[in-house]
């Protein structure tokens, strides 16, 4: 008999099957003594839509909503059944006894198998493998010590019910707002409340009044100092006082107070992914999902790291005694200084910070593997990502950091003066950056060490050398990165005013393995655009938002939500509960949009108007340049594409030069060298790529349904006016175009 794996996906199957003896490949899965190893693609099943509930549901109608039906099934995926139907025949087969779950060891990898297997009606033995490295030794011990998977029910009901969640709140709040203001406008329970970050960001610097302030700087000779008008502030407003400040050259000042500390810094943790996607995005402008893909492959195919979507920043005691393996695998590596000397005088392997098994849930901080570096093999993008790993984890195997400070006041005309002072006593982990030539991202700028004179004491006269006024201007607060809306949305708590739900609160919005989807998702719909590092609301984007339930917009609700599935996860909360509450919400949710005064009026600055229903058109720039105006109304939904087409002018390209010959005859020379440079001249053309509807109905002066609508021409209708089509479809042309010149 033999036990059937199902990994999360081709190149995991691959590797487990290598591991365990399999070489006979088939179609979809690979073949061995005791096992047989298969994949999913990600989801192979998903929730059915609601169409599959009732007929009624085909059209989007107000009326007609909520749509909660008793309990939600599920579908195969059509675009991956082929190997949906692999794995369900596998599972038919006589010498296959039991069945082992190999997809991704998290709540997301869970529910790929379990609805794989509800779907496909296994109702035999089972068993879960997990791991938190692919290397071989990982996959060889993991296999050794499966788990029956029952431990691991609790997961798959939260993972379920976050589905469901999603699913009563999105297509409900979803319909409800498209149909009451009549243009595509999508919602979501993490989505939504993300958008409202940077819209309410956008608020704020649109409402920014600045104003100036005055800073002032002394040099004393042997240092300088600031003025500080209060103990934390450098800034001050009274014009009179700069002024006066300028001319303060040459002025005696006294120095009223020395004051030294001991401090101790203690190592920092290691890394989860939330905080390594910030700190890849502040040191080499990563997105979060690029450091997310990046990192993939540095756990799936190199191997020489551990599990990614992780929220824990600490390790198990059981990891302790596999430290040593892990320094010894960066031996090759610009660390190898630092590797010599923890191999050589140790390393602290008992931080109980650190070593900390209540702070780990399903997987431990991103380390190391056992697995030996080879550099040559990495990209240059898995290579700076790698090395922040590696430094993050040879600091935290470091001593705490341990310094003085040194804080200096000195008195100018009653005026207070500071300079402070950092100097280093024991370097401890701050060193490793050092000895690699690394910077490290846990240090800024201020951190500078600058040595204190000890020949100062208190009572001392100074001299001011030179001073510096500087006017500045307050500066509206900054749009976000990813790293900082990856911050924002891990504590979104912050933004809660309530202290009891703030204390509640502890997951934020979306979780650690989700973040950098549901931000690229952003930007697909057209929510937000990139510009540089920051991203900028869009105007549909901004209306979403405006229009959006209030409850849905705040972090509160969706925060609360996910505090509930870990707890479901956990088994200490009834899944059915939670589906009650959530369709009770959905259901408050559509009431309330139905219930607004508001109307759909984005600023589209750039747009333009649309000929058949005179609304503003959205305008968006296709991959090849050209310009589409596309009319938001679900009504009428007119698209147009500008394009440039370049003007030929003859006459210009070329001087002629006439005269007379002796015979009579006219000689014309035609010159190109003396050719007159004429600019070239494009013309603007405009072509129709989605008639309206109300043109069509005009036409057919009867009204059709919006699902039965199609356009007979040779583009591809692109309608329902969501940016993720539209940009689907402009990949599809730009392939087309390219088939048509390798043609
Ligand atoms: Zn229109």
């Amino acid at each position: 008999m033999k036990k059937l794996v199902i990994a999360e996906k081709p190149s995991v199957g691959r590797e487990i099957a290598k591991n365990l003896g399999c070489f006979d490949r088939s179609q979809g899965y690979i073949e061995g003594e005791s096992y047989v190893v298969t994949w999913a693609l990600g989801h192979l099943v998903e929730l059915s839509p609601p169409q599959h509930y009732s007929e009624k549901y085909k059209r989007w109608s107000l009326k007609d909503l909520p749509m909660l039906p008793e309990k939600l099934d599920e579908t195969v995926i059509e675009e991956t059944k082929d190997q949906f139907d692999v794995i369900a025949s596998l599972l038919k087969r006589d010498d296959v006894s039991s069945v082992v779950i190999a997809t991704d060891a998290g709540r997301e990898g869970e529910l790929v198998a379990r609805w794989i297997l509800k779907e496909a009606n296994w109702n035999g033995k089972c068993e879960r493998l997990w791991i938190s490295s692919q290397t071989e030794k990982a996959i060889k011990e993991g296999f050794e010590t499966l788990r029956p998977s029952s431990e691991y029910d609790n997961l798959y009901h939260a993972a379920e019910c976050r589905a469901q969640a999603d699913w009563y709140v999105g297509m409900n709040v979803t319909r409800a707002l498209t149909c009451y203001y009549d243009t595509k406008l999508s919602c979501g329970r993490v989505q939504t409340p993300t958008l409202a970050l940077m819209t309410q960001r956008e608020d704020e610097i649109e409402r920014f009044l600045g104003s100036f302030y005055y800073s002032c700087r002394a040099n004393f000779g042997l240092f300088s100092a600031s003025y500080y008008p209060e103990d934390n502030s450098i800034r001050f407003t009274d014009e009179n006082l700069a002024k006066e400040m300028e001319e303060w050259k040459g002025k005696k000042g006294r120095i009223v107070s020395i004051v030294n500390e001991e401090k101790s810094e203690d190592v920092p943790l290691g890394y989860d992914l939330t905080e390594l996607q910030r700190d890849a995005n502040i040191s080499y402008g990563f997105s979060a999902k690029d450091t997310l893909e990046t990192l993939q492959r540095l756990y799936e195919i190199h191997k020489i790291v551990t599990y990614p979507r992780t929220d824990s920043r600490c390790i198990t005691p059981d990891i302790v005694p596999t430290l040593k393996d892990r320094i010894k695998a960066l031996s090759n590596t610009p660390f190898s200084r630092q590797v010599d000397e923890y191999l050589k005088n140790g390393f602290r392997e008992n931080n109980p910070r650190f070593v900390n098994e209540k702070d780990v849930s399903d997987h431990h901080a991103i380390i190391p593997t056992e697995e030996t570096v080879r550099l040559e093999n990495l990209s240059e993008n898995e290579k700076k990502l790698w090395s922040l790993i590696a430094l993050r984890f040879l600091e935290v195997l470091g001593d705490n950091y341990e310094y003085r400070t040194t804080t200096l006041k000195v008195n100018v005309e009653n005026k207070i003066f500071i300079a402070r002072f950092s100097t280093p006593l024991k370097r401890g982990y701050r060193g490793v950056s050092l000895s690699s030539g690394m910077k490290s991202p846990l240090l800024t700028s201020d951190d500078e060490d600058s040595f204190f004179l000890p020949s100062l004491k208190e009572g001392d006269e100074v001299t001011v050398e030179s001073i510096k006024v500087r006017k500045s201007s307050t500066t509206p607060p900054e749009r976000y990165t990813d790293a900082t809306l990856l911050s924002a949305m891990e504590h979104a708590g912050r933004f809660v005013e309530d202290k009891e739900l703030k204390a509640n609160l502890t997951c934020g919005l979306g979780t650690v393995a989700t973040r950098a989807d549901i931000i690229e998702k952003l930007v697909q719909n057209r929510y937000v655009e990139r510009d540089g590092k920051y991203f900028v609301p869009t105007a549909k984007g901004r209306e979403v938002v405006r229009l959006s339930p209030t409850l849905l917009r705040s972090p509160e609700l969706t925060g609360v939500w996910e505090g509930r599935l870990e707890n479901i996860s956990k088994g200490k909360e009834s899944p059915d509960l939670f589906i009650k509450d959530i369709k009770k919400i959905a259901t408050e949710l559509v009431a309330d949009v139905e219930k607004s005064t508001l109307v759909f009026s984005p600023d589209f600055k750039d747009g333009k108007k649309c000929p058949y229903c005179g609304s503003m058109m959205m305008r968006s720039q296709d991959s090849d340049g050209s310009i589409h105006f596309i009319c938001q109304k679900l009504s009428c939904q007119y698209e147009e594409r500008e394009y440039k087409v370049k003007v030929s002018s003859p006459i210009a390209s070329s001087k002629k030069t006439f005269s007379t010959t002796e015979s009579g005859k006219i000689k014309v020379v035609i010159s190109k060298k003396s050719a007159v440079k004429v600019p070239t001249v494009y013309e603007t053309k405009t072509e129709v790529v989605r008639e309206s509807k109300l043109q069509y109905k005009r036409d057919n002066k009867e009204r059709k349904d919006f699902s039965s609508f199609s356009f007979s021409k040779d583009r591809k209708d692109s309608g329902n006016a969501t940016m993720a089509d539209f940009f689907k479809l402009s990949k599809e042309r730009e392939e087309e175009r390219k088939n048509r010149k390798k043609k």
